[in-house]
């Protein structure tokens, strides 16, 4: 079975991977010239590709971001800067030689049903290479082609833009923090490229100010007792609370979590709405830089004027100089038809965010546009481990994943309006990272069973239940299982302390691992006792 995948990042190296791993036959087109997608940086932007700032450091740990039958070198920083990330990726591409299923310099023109796709289930596939076009039949279609490369810059919400006299440009520009040399600089959006902005530009910038309509929930990547946050966040432990209790009784335990660190409404960056349905922004230095006064926060903008901003329920206006517009990205799929992925009042429907709906067959897939509040990598390997057995006539697992009512199970995907901040966010944050990864590894019979581990291996299941959900989990098992998982997990937490712990004098060793069995194994003889 041939199979096309559309984009040679992160979720169309692991779709391609997962191909060859079920048999299938991948042909992976990338339209530029190396693989890596979003994570390799290059000083020019280019048109149709993401651009990242050089400062860029991944936003979830290593441990939790690993492809799950490939964990990150020991001595890789625990979160990863661009360019040990775009590493990583070379390693896995070279490991699993997947080289030799990717052309580069190869755009996708189109991809249409083939007139026997009722029947057949294939797709014709133009590509273009050097000016010359091809077209080729496929069995599949796999669109890994991200969502990172088209700005969304509302300029109609910012009234006054036309006159104002300042430079303005979106964050997809920014490369260095030069050019806010002594300069007052205004950045708009509190998400993680407007924080990231903010901070590096308060370096050398007169004065830096962010605008922010609705505020955000801020959690340090150095989190309790200083490990990452989500291998303190995304436990099975944790998500069997958030997704058991009472909402708002789960809700209120999320936010006295998350202000534990500072009071976010004394920062002036309280959100508006819950922590549940608004992507985090991870920054370690925005609470020190607003007490220090290099960045301050002010609501939404009102208007601009020659030289200046008025915030809304703000008397003063505010001289500008340079304004950063870091109002993120919308995402198209310009090469599929609006039948494929159909687009109605900017709303399409993917069951569980993959699969279009109504197709006849389920031979296409769109992988890695859910954002769940964890790593993508995992997830968007997942997916693909789902969908190239669905590909092959294994998958579903029971759940067949286009004849459902995708509305009814909740798990559709809306593309947001240009500059929408409202439903589509909501949806897919309200997933959690661990339950959807869970209900995609049951449909291939990959989900660990912590109970009946709880049996055979007790140390491993406490292990699983208490510690991390690392994505080495979902190999212990099933199709696709991996020898070293176990010894993945078990050893997850050397990888995490080997770059840091670089100075330990002799005879001292982590409380952690002890205290944490202790305390997790009378949890669980409480949970299985009261059955919760
Ligand atoms: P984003 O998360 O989509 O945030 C855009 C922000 O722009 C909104 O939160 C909103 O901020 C503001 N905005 C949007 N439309 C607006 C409008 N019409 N009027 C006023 N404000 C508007 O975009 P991003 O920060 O560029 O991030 C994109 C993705 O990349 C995210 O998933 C992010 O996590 C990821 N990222 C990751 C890293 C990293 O890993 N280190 C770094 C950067 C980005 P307010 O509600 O505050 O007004």
């Amino acid at each position: 079975m041939r199979v096309a995948v559309v984009g040679a990042g992160v979720s169309g190296l692991a779709a391609t991977k997962c191909c060859l791993d079920e048999g299938l036959e991948p042909t992976c087109f990338e339209q530029s010239q190396d693989i890596g997608g979003l994570w390799r940086y290059t000083e020019h932007i280019e048109a149709g590709r993401p651009s990242l700032y050089p400062s860029v450091i991944s936003n979830t740990s290593k441990e939790m971001s690993a492809f799950s039958d490939f964990p990150f070198p020991e001595d890789f920083p625990v979160f990863l800067p661009n360019a040990q990330l775009l590493d990583y990726l070379r390693h896995y591409t070279e490991h699993f030689s997947l080289r030799e299923h990717i052309k580069l310099g190869t755009t996708v023109v189109s991809i249409r049903k083939h007139p026997d796709f009722a029947t057949t289930g294939q797709w014709n596939v133009v590509t273009e290479a050097d000016g010359k076009q091809t077209s080729d039949v496929f069995d599949a279609v796999m669109v890994c082609s991200g969502n990172f490369s088209e700005p969304s810059l509302p300029l109609h919400c910012f009234p006054g833009i036309e006159r104002f006299r300042g430079q303005y440009f979106h964050s997809r520009q920014y490369k260095h923090p030069d050019l806010f040399q002594g300069k007052r600089v205004l950045v708009v959006g509190m998400g993680n490229s407007g924080v990231d902005i903010a901070v590096e530009a308060s370096r050398v910038a007169a004065k830096v100010t962010i605008s922010t309509t609705r505020g955000a929930w801020l959690l340090g990547r150095v989190f309790e007792h200083g490990y990452p946050w989500d291998m303190v966040l995304n436990t099975r432990l944790m998500s069997l609370i958030k997704t058991n209790l009472p909402r708002p009784l789960s809700q209120w335990l999320i936010n006295y979590q998350v202000n534990q660190r500072f009071n976010h409404e004394n920062y002036g960056i309280q959100p508006e709405k819950s922590c549940l349905v608004r992507e985090p922004v991870l920054s370690d230095d925005l609470p020190s830089y607003i007490l220090t006064g290099r960045i301050t926060i002010k609501p939404g903008v009102k208007e601009f004027k020659d030289n200046a901003v008025v915030f809304h329920n703000y008397p003063e206006e505010e001289p500008i100089d340079i304004v950063v517009f870091c109002t993120g990205y919308n995402f198209s799929f310009p090469f599929l038809e609006e039948s494929v992925v159909r687009v109605e009042n900017k709303h399409a429907s993917l069951y569980k965010y993959v699969f279009p709906t109504h197709l006849q067959k389920p031979t296409l897939a769109v992988l890695g546009l859910i954002k769940p509040l964890g790593g993508i990598m995992p997830v968007a390997e997942m997916q693909a481990r789902w969908v190239s057995r669905v590909f092959k006539g294994r998958g579903a697992n029971g759940s067949p994943p286009v004849s459902q009512n995708a509305a009814q199970t909740g798990h559709v995907l809306s593309i947001p309006p240009e500059g929408s901040l409202e439903i589509p966010e909501l949806r897919m944050l309200k997933t959690e990272w661990l339950s959807y990864l869970d209900t995609l590894a049951s449909f291939i019979g990959a989900k660990p069973s912590v109970l009946g581990l709880l049996c055979t291996d007790p140390w491993l299941a406490l292990t699983i239940f208490f510690g991390p959900c690392s994505p080495y989990q979902y190999r212990l098992g099933g199709p696709g299982r991996w020898e070293g998982a176990r010894q993945a997990i078990l050893t997850q937490w050397d990888r995490v302390l080997k770059p840091t712990r670089t100075r330990v004098p002799a005879g001292s060793s982590s409380s952690f691992p002890s205290l944490l069995t202790v305390v997790g194994f009378l949890l669980l003889l409480a949970a299985v006792i009261f059955g919760f």
